[in-house]
């Protein structure tokens, strides 16, 4: 994890993501470029952006960032 370089530009790395629970976690089925979905939900409704944005959309839904989340109460994120 260390070893990545330092200078990445985050906001220009196009990510995919799903539009109805804005996971990140989207699963392509083999030998399709075009078909993926939702490892969380399942839904196919998959759209692409850059972190930044798809940060947002995460904190405009959900209330936090995703890569800042609030310390965890109960000791475990769900
Ligand atoms: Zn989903």
């Amino acid at each position: 994890m260390d070893k990545l370089p330092k200078s990445i530009d985050y906001d220009s790395i196009p990510v995919y993501y799903c539009t109805q629970c804005l996971s990140l976690r989207i699963k392509g089925v083999p030998g399709s470029k075009d078909m993926n979905f939702c490892d969380e939900c399942n839904c196919a409704s998959i759209g692409q952006t850059d972190i930044f944005t798809w940060e947002e959309l995460y904190q405009q839904k959900y209330g936090y960032k995703f890569l800042n989340k609030p310390k965890y109460k109960n000791g475990r994120e769900h």
